[in-house]
């Protein structure tokens, strides 16, 4: 019987190279950058024994005078950054695929914090990258800047063949780069041949191509990343204005088109805003005007939806950051027809933080991800048992669903106890929040996974004492029993409870998630700041309650800026009429008002409401584990662990990665000191 999906696994010609299979891996950042090469040569290389046919790098930096600092990309300032890179296109070469550079010359994007040079840019103004609002500005490129950066990228294109890549890319995507800049008329007030007419602004991601190929062609493939919409109107370029004339001009020059949206916010869009596929309506013209292969993402995580979408000549290639991060096995999966094993992407950004928080990349759903090299973790495999002992894992939530289904993996006996008529936790409730739906796919996953486990068993409605564990005989147990949401008001801001706290009308997330939904006046006070208080915020108001969302933090659901949610959020509140009150605290509860101060000026306001939602610190549920911590003490060996957020509340992914590495960790010899290997420069 022929597979489906066979169109997907057909190779691809790409200029003078050949990609294996239709699966393509987009650049995309990761918090390792030129700082942790090892860690993100295995982290590609996994991506390529997953089947992915195409491994891009992310942004790789060409001139010490466009320095993407604070921000840990790729580098290509000279020859000694060769041996870096080249680890990468080996890694990726080792399983059959092909390496590809996205070469970035900033412009406006980059602040050059590091290298402390001027920026330059189209036109001299404030840098536009990083927090948005570095105070540097840039200085106009010249005549002379625009032929020394366009012999930049040159070197770079031979020193990126030289490290071993198949795929050199122009890069004019998300407005970030000097390129796009050129083309966008809000960055161009040029009067030369490089301002002006769309042929004008173009010119220099013109040579940039041509020079390109002229370097490398023969060998490599010439790649043009580019953003056919910004979704600004006309204050931006648009698919059917000059996105549109942009590809016609350039139609047949590069040999593969990687098309999408500007800027970032738009490109990754969260599952809350954007469902899969949602780029194709502003792509699709794309294939019209080239017979260039043709590259572009939308979160695609179905089999189907990827056919289809080649099918009707949208793509030619399935660009895929995030679900190849949730899954690097996702075209194996396929292959094997083992569609329902595909761990699919949530689109909660978590991955995004890994770049704008600095740190190695990380995913919800795949806890491996980002520990490849450090910790030796594979997506796929795991350990076998070290012995036949069986552990009783209480709670079914992230945590204890991801312990249990990866010891489940290791061969052990599993006993999966979960208090509640239904597996999930937090994710099961939570899922139920407007826009939050995919994040059921957290715990679909891993109870498909349990339910092939003959030696993994699940029992829901079974509400476990530390006397009923202690009887049971257990001798090896996980408690992954969550926390719960403070009822006081204490939290990072206040560390005293609020006056009125106890009322009736006072009520926390976990009572909104268990369906007991305030109406009239609601004051949302978040001092947790990531999209809890956002999105309770956003359901009370949907539902017709009049809410004021009040935080200590300068922005609405502050964190959510790091997953490129938090203009979205805001824009969506405001729309809902939710009246935003920002860096101020809540000091009294009273049964119709409450009192809130400014955390500036110390100035009180009183506010009316019907009731309030304290969305602050939570408790970690660790009592029984205390009780069985003690119990437990007398009745000899075996082993105890506390997980996920019972241990230490956090957000879902930690949930995830904590009930992994404590089944990893079982049976384990405990390693003295750092548990992982730590990238460090030979001084
Ligand atoms: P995490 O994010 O750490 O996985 P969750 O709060 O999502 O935490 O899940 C914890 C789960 O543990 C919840 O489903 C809860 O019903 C369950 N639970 C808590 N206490 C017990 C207990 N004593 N016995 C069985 N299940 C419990
Ligand atoms: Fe998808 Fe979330 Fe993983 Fe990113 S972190 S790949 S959005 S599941």
């Amino acid at each position: 019987m022929t597979n489906p999906f066979d169109i997907l696994f057909e190779p691809v010609r790409i200029g003078p190279v050949t990609a294996p299979n239709r699966f393509y891996q987009v650049p995309h950042c990761n918090g390792f950058g030129h700082r942790m090469p090892r860690g993100l040569a295995a982290l590609r290389g996994i991506k390529a024994e997953g089947g992915w046919g195409v491994v891009c790098t992310e942004e790789v930096e060409i001139h010490h005078s466009s320095d993407l600092a604070p921000y840990f990309e790729g580098r290509l300032w000279s020859d000694e950054d060769i041996p870096a890179l080249a680890l990468m296109a080996e890694s990726v070469h080792r399983h059959g695929s092909l390496a590809g550079i996205e070469l970035a010359y900033n412009g406006l994007d980059a602040s050059n914090l590091y290298s402390r040079v001027p920026p330059l840019a189209p036109r001299s103004m404030g840098t536009i990258g990083g927090s948005g609002y570095d105070p540097v500005q840039t200085r106009r490129m010249d005549k002379e800047d625009i032929r020394n950066m366009r012999d930049w990228h040159r070197q770079a294109a031979l020193r990126a063949r030289r490290a071993g890549f198949d795929i050199i890319y122009c890069y004019a995507g998300h407005g970030m780069s000097a390129a796009a800049q050129f083309i966008l008329r809000r960055y161009n007030d040029r009067t030369d041949e490089y301002g002006g007419s769309l042929e004008n602004r173009t010119r220099l991601l013109r040579e940039l191509i041509q020079e390109t190929k002229e370097a490398v062609g023969g060998t490599c493939a010439v790649a043009v990343r580019f953003a056919v919409d910004e979704l600004m109107g006309d204050d931006g370029i648009t698919s059917q204005g000059e996105g549109h004339d942009v590809v016609a001009l350039l139609a047949e020059l590069p040999d593969l088109w990687d098309v999408n949206l500007s800027n970032w916010g738009n490109d990754s869009a969260p599952s809350r805003f954007e469902k899969e596929g949602f780029q194709e309506r502003y792509i699709s013209f794309v294939k019209k005007l080239t017979t260039k292969p043709v590259v572009g993402v939308g979160r695609y995580t179905s089999p189907d939806s990827m056919v289809s979408a080649i099918r009707r000549g949208v793509l030619d290639l399935i660009g895929a950051a995030r679900p190849s991060i949730a899954d690097p096995f996702l075209p194996t999966k396929i292959r094997e027809g083992r569609l329902e094993d595909i761990r699919e992407c949530i689109g909660c950004n978590i991955c995004v933080t890994g770049d704008t928080r600095f740190v190695p990349l990380r995913c919800t759903q795949n806890p491996t991800m980002g520990e490849e090299w450090r910790r030796g973790w594979h997506p796929e495999l795991i350990a076998p048992r070290k012995s036949t002992k069986e552990i009783m894992v209480i709670g079914a939530g992230p945590a204890g669903l991801e312990a249990a289904r990866a010891l489940g993996q290791r061969g052990y006996g599993v006993t999966l106890l979960e208090a509640r008529q239904e597996p999930g936790g937090r994710v099961l409730r939570e899922a139920g929040l407007p826009g939050l739906s995919e994040w059921r796919r957290v715990m679909d996953w891993r109870l498909t996974q349990i339910k092939k486990m003959k030696n993994v068993s699940v029992y829901p409605s079974s509400p476990m004492t530390a006397e009923e564990i202690v009887e049971s005989g257990a001798q090896n147990i996980l408690v992954a029993t969550g926390a719960t949401w403070r009822r006081d008001g204490v939290g990072r801001t206040l560390s005293r409870s609020i006056n009125g706290h106890d009322l009736t009308n006072v009520l926390t997330p976990d009572d909104l998630l268990e369906g007991k939904l305030p109406s009239g006046k609601v004051i949302l006070y978040d001092d947790d700041h990531y999209y809890m208080g956002g999105v309770l915020a956003e359901l009370l108001a949907a539902q017709g309650a009049q809410v004021v969302l009040v935080t200590p933090a300068p922005l609405v659901s502050y964190w959510s800026q790091y997953t490129l949610e938090q203009e979205r959020v805001q824009r969506r509140l405001m729309k809902l009429d939710v009246k935003i009150q920002v860096q101020h605290v809540l000091v009294s509860i009273g049964s119709h008002s409450v009192k809130i101060s400014s955390t500036l000026t110390g100035q009180t306001t009183e506010l009316e409401n019907d009731s309030v939602v304290l969305v602050t610190d939570r408790i970690s549920n660790d009592g029984l584990y205390y009780q069985l911590k003690s119990a437990l003490a007398e009745a000899g060996p075996g082993s105890l662990r506390l997980i996920g957020d019972a241990e230490a509340p956090n957000i879902i992914a930690q949930a995830v990665f904590s009930g992994h590495r404590a089944a990893r960790e079982f049976d384990e010899v405990p390693v003295a000191g750092t548990p992982f290997k730590v990238e460090r420069m030979n001084v």
